[in-house]
């Protein structure tokens, strides 16, 4: 039995403060969106890091970085997340999985640990899809589903901060994440007639203004009282043709809704659209609805948690578990190989801000934690 490696809190911060220098803002956050000068020079920073302590580096089509030792495994465990963020993001989101992900294997490979050579770390490329024109973000971690590399991969284990107030509030220092919530998008439109704001009485208008504004009051409501689970958003809203001195004609609203449950997304977006069709009855008006995405619920591997779980409780700090309500590139690689995440809490759940804060004794247990599952999944393997 081989001594367990510790990882160095030092280098480990010192990493982190030398990577969010990068695209590094006076408020201490970050802007590197993917494929900006800062994204890219972020990803030469690391593959640069990773020559340095004796590792090899490869750059993909697509952007993606990745690392091993020279004396790789055909077959190995794949760790890490991505260092692209929105604009004036945080330091750690991404950038925090990725970076203990390069203390593990620099940990591992100066202790000759034989977990060094079945392990593989990765910075994908675009997950945030922030630029106006993306298509939602995972760009480099779907690529990597449908590259031949994915066959060299036995699993994948990311890192992340939680980015919500749940594990602060809970006393959790350690959170292994169940799986990510499924994310529904319905366009619902309401439509009247266009008519003279001044001159058209109250009682012979059909005002698709009006019935929407009501519609979304009554759905915010549902969203609160239909279960625990669900949180949704109206955060889009825009009134046609849009003139102060025109009743609305049509009115439309994006009803996004987030739940670990299926039947209950089902359930809310029903709900949703019978209040709405009644209240725009009331109003002369009719409704349109278009289904506009459909992301599944995901269920992280059962094993794969299991370990994570056994490591957590192995530090003796409190520990537990939750679903995401962000999406991540683990939710993506989990429909090809055995996935898991491991949260660490976000101070006052603050994130895809200048203000995301975890403890640093708290991002360095996290990494440790890492270690010890990739040792751990390679005992096991
Ligand atoms: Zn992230």
């Amino acid at each position: 039995m081989l001594a367990r490696p510790s990882v160095s809190a030092r280098r480990l911060l010192d990493d982190l403060n030398g990577l969010a220098a990068i695209g590094g803002r006076p408020d201490g956050g970050v802007d590197r969106v993917a494929g900006s000068a800062e994204d890219r020079r972020a990803r030469r920073w690391l593959a640069e890091r990773m020559q340095a302590r004796g590792l090899v580096s490869r750059t993909d089509d697509v952007g993606n970085v990745f690392g091993h030792t020279p004396n790789v495994a055909d077959r190995r465990l794949l760790v890490g997340s991505h260092t692209d963020t929105v604009p004036a993001g945080g330091r750690l989101d991404g950038a925090y999985g990725v970076i203990a992900a390069l203390e593990v294997l620099t940990t591992l490979h100066e202790h000759g640990h034989p977990a060094a050579d079945a392990l593989e770390i990765v910075s994908f490329w675009d997950e945030e899809g922030a630029q106006p024109e993306s298509s939602g973000g995972m760009v480099g971690s779907t690529a990597l589903c449908a590259d031949p590399h994915l066959a060299e991969i036995t699993g994948f284990v990311e890192l992340h901060i939680e980015q919500g107030p749940r594990m602060e509030l809970a006393g959790q220092e350690l959170c292994v994440v169940d799986g990510i919530v499924g994310v529904d998008r319905h366009l619902i439109r309401a439509v009247g007639e266009t008519n003279h704001a001044g001159t058209t009485p109250f009682v012979l208008r059909r005002d698709a203004g009006r019935a929407m504004v009501r519609a979304a009051a009554v759905a915010h409501d549902l969203m609160r009282s239909v279960s625990d689970t669900l949180v949704g958003n109206i955060g889009s809203f825009t009134l046609d043709p849009g003139a102060p001195n025109v009743i609305p004609g049509a009115a439309q609203l994006v009803l996004e809704l987030r739940s670990p449950r299926e039947d209950v997304l089902t359930r809310c977006a029903e709900l949703v659209l019978e209040h709405t069709r009644a209240i725009a009855a009331e109003e002369g008006c009719t409704v349109e609805h278009r289904m506009l995405s459909h992301k599944p619920v995901v269920a992280f591997n059962e094993s794969m948690r299991t370990l994570l779980e056994k490591v957590c409780r192995s530090t003796g700090r409190p520990a537990g578990s939750l679903y995401s309500y962000a999406g991540h590139d683990a939710g993506v690689i989990s429909a090809h190989v055995p996935t898991a995440m491991v949260f660490v809490p976000s101070t006052r759940g603050v994130s895809h801000s200048p203000y995301e804060h975890t403890p640093d004794r708290l991002l360095t247990q996290g990494a440790q934690v890492l270690l010890e599952a990739v040792i751990a999944h390679h005992d096991s393997y």
